[in-house]
């Protein structure tokens, strides 16, 4: 099978001069074959969507919130197929991907609310019968470049914000597992979005590079690893464009000696090995404060032998395979680093039964005791079912721990203490945090975004951010019932 873009409305006809794999993740077979866009073919696509922004900016707020309305029943009608289309090129288990869904429905029910979200401001006599008023107009063509691990809800993050705000979209998705970007592109033309304004092309660092450049591309949406994230972020910068980059993690769960922990280690294995700890969300460290560590170790574990590991279309399992082979090596590589580093080996995942293809790219949970923040497993973002366990003397230990790591996007503090859980929602440093909850990812009406090197730029994705972030503001200053203006006055204007 073939994957080719989707520009001004229809898919792509050209030859593609370069093509990547995408896998079934629980064969291990190559499903298909994606095309991967030259800069001539992203520049067809911002031309289309440059083209369609003319008429869908000037398209009226009750139009334009129709089609959002629509591509909503379309695709809550059509949910299913979309997390098979998930699970089928990323691996996750088909409840997962159902609730991936879910949460970007939830982002495009946010848009419809576009009359209400670009209201702006009116001050009447601002000076003697002078009104200012302000107002939110669109950027233009605006670039989104999204991770494998979300393919269908880190879109729906952006493109409906964006299109809501009047702009046109080229959306870059990654390459891994690129059909569920195709299919939202068909459902938008299906709500009677206008032929261009949402575009889809395929690729890698060419085609993103090419976006970052391109002189009609206002803004960019970037969610992905922290490297190539600071990359975006600056080059995107320096070609004049507006950057919003969310980058990686490593998300730490905080457990106090106070805390339920039979509710804490549902909550670490939940957290730490739903999706494969393939989510920028998913909890890798859990600080546990003394005497808390032994109990929940064990709790973890005997936790971990009863999970399911397998096919993710096949009933009952509950953790699927990892994206590719290259992914899943690297990540089975920490397996023997954490031990050579002198970190505690409590489960291996290499041991873990698995329901599914042996071809399959399969790693089952793994736990590590008494790692320390000096180790490579603790450093790194795994980004894989390998749940750390750190142990700390005290509260002050642990916000230490947290506060010292460069990443910042999620963390949780286990307590039955509300003083405790108060204090730390003030003092760490970290963009999303959860009280009693693993992985608290903000409903679509606040913002998501992380701190440090989680993410790069001064706005946070969906939500009231991503409203501000998709336009610009002009402010109107009128007179309309003085004519006595008073003659010839060089003067600086003052409000009387
Ligand atoms: P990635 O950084 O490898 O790729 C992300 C996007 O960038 C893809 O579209 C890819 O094609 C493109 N890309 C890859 N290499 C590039 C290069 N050298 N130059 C230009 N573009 C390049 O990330 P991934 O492996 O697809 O996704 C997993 C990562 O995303 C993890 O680090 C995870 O934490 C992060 N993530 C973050 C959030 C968040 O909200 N902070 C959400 C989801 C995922």
């Amino acid at each position: 099978m073939r994957i080719t873009h989707r520009i001004g409305g229809k898919p792509w006809e050209g030859v593609a001069t370069r093509a990547g794999d995408v896998f079934d993740p629980a064969t291990g077979q190559v499903a298909a074959r994606v095309d991967f866009a030259s800069a001539d073919v992203v520049d067809e696509a911002v031309a289309a969507a440059r083209a369609a922004f003319t008429e869908w900016r000037e398209a009226s707020l009750a139009r334009r919130s129709g089609v959002l309305f629509a591509f909503r029943e379309l695709l809550d009608s059509r949910k299913d197929e979309l997390a098979a289309i998930v699970t089928a090129e990323h691996g996750k288990v088909l409840s997962d991907a159902a609730g991936e869904v879910q949460r970007g429905l939830e982002a495009v029910e946010f848009a419809c609310g576009i009359p209400h979200l670009l209201k702006g401001g009116f001050s009447e006599n601002a000076s003697t019968r002078v009104d200012v008023y302000s107002i939110r107009q669109p950027l233009g063509v605006v670039g989104v470049i999204s991770p494998f691990n979300f393919p269908a809800m880190v879109p729906l993050w952006f493109v409906p914000n964006a299109i809501a705000c009047g702009n046109a979209v080229v959306l870059k998705p990654s390459e891994k597992d690129p059909s569920a970007a195709v299919f939202l592109a068909e459902l938008l033309a299906e709500a009677g979005l206008p032929d261009g304004v949402f575009n889809v092309v395929h690729g890698d660092k060419e085609a993103v590079d090419r976006v970052l450049e391109h002189p009609d591309v206002k803004a960019v949406s970037f969610v992905g690893s922290t490297p190539i994230a600071r990359y975006v972020y600056e080059t995107g910068t320096r070609h004049g464009k507006r950057v919003q980059a969310l980058g990686g993690a490593k998300n730490h769960m905080v457990v106090l000696p106070d805390a339920d922990l039979d509710l804490a280690a549902d909550a670490a294995v939940s957290a730490g090995f739903g999706s494969a700890g393939e989510r920028c969300m998913a909890i890798s460290v859990v600080v546990a404060v003394d005497p808390v560590g032994d109990e929940l170790v064990a709790k973890i574990a005997e936790r971990i032998a009863g999970l399911r590991v397998g096919d993710g279309r096949r009933p009952g399992c509950e953790m699927g395979p990892l994206v590719t082979g290259a992914h899943r090596d690297r990540v089975a590589g920490y397996l023997d680093a954490g031990v050579a580093e002198g970190a505690e080996l409590v489960v291996d995942g290499r041991d873990h039964p698995v329901d599914g293809e042996p071809g399959g790219f399969w790693l089952g949970p793994t736990l590590f005791d008494h790692v320390g923040t000096g180790m490579s497993v603790y450093r790194d973002e795994i980004f894989g079912p390998v749940l750390s366990v750190s142990r700390v003397a005290t509260y002050e230990d642990a916000v230490r721990v947290v506060n010292d790591n460069p990443y910042g996007n999620g963390t949780a503090i286990f307590t039955n203490d509300g003083g405790a859980a108060r204090r730390y929602q003030n003092e760490v440093e970290v963009g999303m945090v959860g009280v009693n909850v693993p992985i608290p990812v903000p409903v679509a009406y606040y913002s998501f975004g992380g701190w440090k090197d989680s993410l790069f730029g001064d706005s946070h994705a969906y939500g009231p951010d991503g409203v501000h972030f998709f336009t610009r503001t002009k402010v109107v200053t009128g007179r309309w019932l003085d004519p006595s203006h008073g003659g010839v006055n060089l003067g600086f204007p003052q409000n009387t």
